[in-house]
């Protein structure tokens, strides 16, 4: 059976830039500059605009671009880096692949962002960059971590894969810390179609030292300063990824518009906890999660009536097989233990319609009304 509303579908996306990127694909295909070039540049520049900041290096995915952020901020071996325990895992990658230990800090409660407190908390001789993470759409709340970083001289690496687009109180996501890196995996408000990152800075010195570590550590052909990596850009991306920049603000708003949807046919279900969002915070949606008590049945049940659900995520980092040998235990972050056994990730796309988020509704009414009755 397919499904009756998908999580995400991306092909009303594709089909509205189309007629804009053949053309140029098949310019590519008989020019043959598929990496780098005019094309890159030119989505560098304008990803520069619109998010406001001085320099854009293009990028093979996010989580290269964090770890391009991270090295360039002195990031080295055994250093330690704090980041929030529910991200995605790879902001703990980009860390350890330089050799550096993630320090994973709980939430707070009611948006599931980086506690600053716990932040201030985990801080240690040993710590070389705090990583808030911009998560499900809204930004982190830099505000109150900018001055704790400053105060210690800790450089912020933010991790604003989610929130293309967002903004809070202290400004716009992705302009929030000394450098920012973001992820262009094809589900996020700004896709590729394929893989694909960017890191941002208004710091010249750091964007030329990305450049250089992506490119092999080198910024003159063959002559290799440093060990680098390769982390480049391709044109073919570039070019999809210039169309839909200049239509992320509609799709974003078309995001917010089906929250507010969500927002409406949910409120009065008592067994579902609807997302908050931070005072002051321009939330992009880039997930609509829910919490609801007997999460498992709830969605198999909605998986069974045909609606595309998922949880982002189910195991915080520092439960996870991967970092077992950090030695954290269950019972160290509780905010983010709770939260991973009750999240529900809903369907959320720009294109998701009033119908289809009946259904939703609907399904999960059923579903979270059955689990109040058993209990
Ligand atoms: C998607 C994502 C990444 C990694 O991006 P990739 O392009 O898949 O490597 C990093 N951090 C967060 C929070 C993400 O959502």
């Amino acid at each position: 059976m397919t499904a009756a509303v998908p999580f995400v579908d991306l092909a009303a996306q594709q089909a509205e830039i189309a007629s804009e990127v053949l053309p140029v694909w098949r310019r590519l295909l008989e020019t043959g500059g598929f990496i780098g070039g005019p094309e890159v540049d030119a989505f560098e520049r304008e990803l520069g605009d619109y998010f406001g900041v001085g320099h854009v290096v293009g990028v093979s995915n996010g989580t290269d671009a964090l770890e391009l952020a991270m090295r360039a901020v002195g990031v080295g071996p055994r250093d330690e880096v704090i980041m929030p325990a529910n991200t995605f895992i790879a902001t703990a990658e980009a860390a350890s692949r330089i050799g550096a230990v993630p320090v994973l800090v709980d939430v707070d409660d009611a948006c599931l962002l980086i506690d600053p407190e716990a932040v201030e908390a985990a801080i240690t001789p040993r710590t070389a960059a705090i990583v808030p993470v911009d998560l499900f759409g809204q930004t982190a709340p830099m505000e109150r971590i900018a001055p704790i970083a400053a105060r210690h001289g800790i450089p912020v690496v933010e991790d604003a894969a989610q929130a293309q687009g967002a903004a809070g109180p202290a400004g716009r996501a992705g302009t929030l810390g000394r450098v920012a890196a973001t992820s262009f995996y094809p589900g996020k408000n700004l896709g590729a179609a394929g893989d694909a990152g960017a890191v941002m800075t208004d710091d010249p010195e750091i964007a030329r030292t990305v450049r250089s570590l992506g490119g092999h550590g080198s910024s003159v052909k063959y002559v290799h300063d440093r060990v680098g990596m390769n982390a480049r850009l391709d044109a073919v991306q570039a070019a999809v990824l210039r169309a839909k920049l200049r239509r992320l603000d509609r799709w974003n708003a078309m995001r917010r518009t089906a929250a507010g949807r969500y927002a409406a046919l949910l409120g009065d279900v008592d067994a579902v906890r609807l997302p908050a969002v931070r005072t002051g915070n321009d939330d992009v949606w880039h997930l609509y999660v829910v919490r609801v008590d007997d999460r498992d049945r709830v969605l198999a049940e909605l998986t069974e009536a045909g609606i595309g659900v998922g949880i982002h995520y189910p195991t915080p980092v520092h439960l996870t097989e991967a970092y077992a040998w950090l030695g954290y235990r269950r019972g160290q972050l509780p905010v983010a233990e709770a939260a991973a056994d009750r999240i529900l990730s809903l369907p959320m796309f720009p294109h998701l319609t009033e119908q289809q988020q009946g259904r939703v509704a609907r399904a999960l009414q059923g579903a979270s009304v059955g689990a109040s009755a058993r209990s």
